[in-house]
């Protein structure tokens, strides 16, 4: 059976990919076990040149995989970009730094139990790691977290959105022309079972989607006992102080609730005004709003937002703005579906918002904003964190002071200051949610480890007459150690022999 794929901005019909049943799954998986052990055996400098090679390969077929992610997902070329530029970055990223992040570690201990042994951390990968992505970035979340599996020695199969999975598939054809060996990358195409069927084979599962399907995930993989990794829903929000400078709160604003046409699990959501500086925010973002276009993606310049890529996603956010409205909130700039063909909705800026309204609470994932006043900061963060979620939150402000202590109050995984989103392009950054926002972390040296195992070695290199451990033969070296330990960590149950 195929699954077809349409062009969201567009309506017309793209392509076709298999719907891998659950007996192809355990196939690619096994062929993936037996490429592993190979794989893990190269030294960190072949993988990095073949690394080299895929981002060289990436680089120069930029326009093949511009153009698949823009029809698949119906997004502004520049947001098809950044996906380019952020899996090149990581290929280099991932190369330099896992032999550091990786390496065996050293361990010193000085209780008298462990005198003289040698002792040490190794980190073996995990085999192979099924990577399931969402549809809101085709490239990034799906192929961009493969290579930090495949940089810790892993082989990875990846299932994407069964609604934009063709550019996947290039991948694929990518790890072929630069001679990767033969199913260390896979990819596997399909719906909600197919994942499914990846949950139940992989050694490993990295997830990224909703909430709803994370928590399927985790049970499944629990009852499995293999971990995974989940990055999940957010409701970003953004507090703008009463310091901060409004040109950049908004253009903060924009950046963070537009970009990929809100459809980011990191998308700016929800704001939070200072009083004495609401009015004058609320002018100048309903301006800009005005000036954002939002249409057709057909080349660099000609849309800011694209379309709505799920299609039930449109109700979704239709209905947030019902609701928004029937609760006494304020449409300043657009507010409806824009007419087809291809979906679209009209970037939507709410004032008069609360949180008793869906668009505060929910995810809205889509080109919409609700903009409340507060009346001070503290109630900003008491807001904020009043969440089922916590991924990623803003505080626009001049005092670096006030900001990071307020940042330190959130319950979110990530807090940026002056800025919305940049976070996630630097890869030593950790980055994962809080709440039903996830568990683990991607980036950062966690986001590599997590993909191993990790394993201890002791040594005991004592002489073995010498060993005070070599009870009962020695009982008065052992007794020794008792007292020793008693002077040390002054316990008082050893020490005294009657
Ligand atoms: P989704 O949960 O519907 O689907 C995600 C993936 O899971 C798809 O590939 C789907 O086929 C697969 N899937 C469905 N049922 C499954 C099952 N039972 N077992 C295994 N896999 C299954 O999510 P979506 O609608 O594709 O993506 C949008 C969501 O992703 C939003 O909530 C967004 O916030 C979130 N997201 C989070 C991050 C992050 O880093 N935290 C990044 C991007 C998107």
């Amino acid at each position: 059976m195929n699954i077809a794929v349409d062009n969201p901005a567009t309506g017309a019909a793209i392509g076709h990919v298999p719907d891998a049943s659950a007996e192809e799954v355990a196939e690619a998986v096994e062929r993936a076990r037996r490429a592993q052990p190979d794989w893990a055996a190269l030294s960190a400098r072949t993988r990095a040149e073949l690394f080299a090679r895929g981002r060289r390969w990436l680089l120069k077929h930029r326009q093949e995989i511009a153009s698949s992610i823009v029809a698949e997902n119906g997004k502004a070329l520049e947001d098809a970009i950044v996906e380019i530029v952020y899996c090149a970055g990581a290929f280099a990223y991932w190369a330099k730094h896992a032999p550091r992040l990786l390496a065996d570690t050293k361990i010193r201990s000085l209780s008298p139990f462990v005198l003289g042994r040698a002792m040490y951390t190794r980190r073996v990968p995990v085999g192979v790691v099924g990577v399931i992505g969402p549809w809101n970035n085709p490239l990034i979340n799906s192929f961009g977290d493969a290579i930090p599996a495949l940089a810790a020695g892993n082989a990875v199969v990846l299932k994407p959105s069964e609604h934009t999975p063709l550019t996947a598939l290039l991948l694929e054809k990518m790890a072929l022309e630069c001679g990767w060996p033969d199913d260390v990358f896979q990819v596997v195409t399909g719906a909600g079972a197919t994942g499914q069927a990846l949950v139940d084979t992989a050694d490993f599962v990295m997830f990224t989607g909703s909430t709803r399907t994370g928590r399927v995930v985790a049970a499944r993989a629990g009852e499995r006992l293999v971990p995974c990794s989940l990055e999940l829903g957010g409701k970003d929000a953004l507090v703008v102080l009463a310091d901060a400078d409004l040109e950049r709160a908004v253009n903060v604003t924009i950046q963070g609730a537009l970009s990929n046409g809100g459809q980011m699990c990191t998308s700016v959501e929800r704001v939070y005004v200072e009083e004495p500086v609401y009015d004058a925010f609320v002018d100048l973002l309903c301006e800009r709003f005005e000036q954002v276009t939002s249409g057709k993606p057909a080349g660099l310049g000609s849309t800011d937002v694209g379309a709505v890529t799920f299609p039930p996603q449109l109700a979704v956010i239709a209905g947030h703005v019902e609701d928004a409205v029937d609760k006494g909130a304020r449409v300043l700039v657009g507010g409806q579906a824009s007419p087809g063909p291809g979906r679209f909705f009209e970037p939507t800026l709410l004032a008069d918002v609360d949180h008793t309204m869906k668009c505060m609470r929910e995810e809205t994932f889509g080109p919409t904003l609700p903009v409340m006043k507060v009346a001070t900061a503290e109630e900003a963060v008491r807001l904020v964190n009043d969440s089922s979620y916590g991924l990623q939150a803003s505080i626009i402000g001049s005092s670096m002071k006030r900001a990071r202590r307020l940042a330190e109050q959130l319950e979110v995984g990530c807090v940026t200051v002056n800025d919305a989103q940049t976070n996630y392009m630097a890869m030593g950054l950790p980055m994962g949610g809080w709440k039903e926002s996830g568990l683990g972390v991607r980036h950062g040296a966690e986001g590599i480890r997590k993909y191993t195992r990790l394993q201890a070695i002791s040594t005991n290199r004592f002489p073995m007459r010498r060993d005070p451990h070599m009870i009962p033969y020695q009982p008065s070296a052992y007794r020794f150690i008792l007292r020793l330990v008693d002077v040390m960590y002054g316990t008082g149950l050893f020490g005294r022999d009657k």
